[in-house]
């Protein structure tokens, strides 16, 4: 996929109330103004990456992208969820990722057990694709270190310009 890797930041909304969590895999949602910036060839599926909440330090990630039920799927949903065990819910922070890379398409599994088994796959591949030195240096780019003055001030409609802009390399 030519736009990886992709960089991006919004507000983290609440969800479809899946029950996430109570799998002990939470997912920050982002609004549609973020989802309507991805480019089209980023396609539906499972991606890996790094992400910061707020101006916080940067973790692993795993994002899926799906259809959005609430837009009866004539929109997709983006979904992180973040390799660190946090303190505290963070709805209404700005959540900033780069996706690196895309692991594997979208798929329905036959029980609840055979879900979270291949998430948690998901989550050592990405850790160990993450490694890459090509990867690791991308959790050390300006797009993280510039929150402080870009993040939390700024309304979502400025996240998605900056989306934009950050795009550029
Ligand atoms: P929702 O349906 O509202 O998205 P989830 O059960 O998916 O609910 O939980 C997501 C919320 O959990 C996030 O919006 C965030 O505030 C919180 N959260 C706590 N830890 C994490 C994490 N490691 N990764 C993602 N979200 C997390
Ligand atoms: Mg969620």
């Amino acid at each position: 996929m030519k736009s990886l890797p992709y960089f991006c930041r919004g507000e983290v909304v609440r969800g479809f109330g899946r029950g996430s969590k109570e799998l002990g895999i939470p997912t920050a949602n982002f609004p549609v103004s973020v989802v309507d910036h991805l480019p089209a060839d980023i396609d539906t599926g499972i991606y890996y990456g790094w992400a910061c909440v707020g101006t916080g330090d940067v973790f692993e990630m795993v994002m899926s992208i799906g259809w959005n039920p609430y837009y009866k799927n004539t929109k997709k949903s983006m979904e992180t969820h973040v390799i660190h065990t946090f303190n505290e819910d963070f709805y209404g922070e700005i959540l900033n990722v780069v996706m690196v890379g895309y692991i594997r398409p979208e798929r329905s599994y036959d029980s609840l057990e055979a879900l979270i088994a291949a998430i948690n796959n998901d989550i050592e591949e990405s850790k160990l694709k993450l490694e890459l030195p090509e990867h690791l240096k991308l959790k050390e780019d300006n797009f993280f270190t510039s929150v402080t003055s870009l993040s939390s001030a700024a309304p979502p409609t400025t996240a998605s310009t900056s989306q934009t802009i950050m795009n550029g390399h």
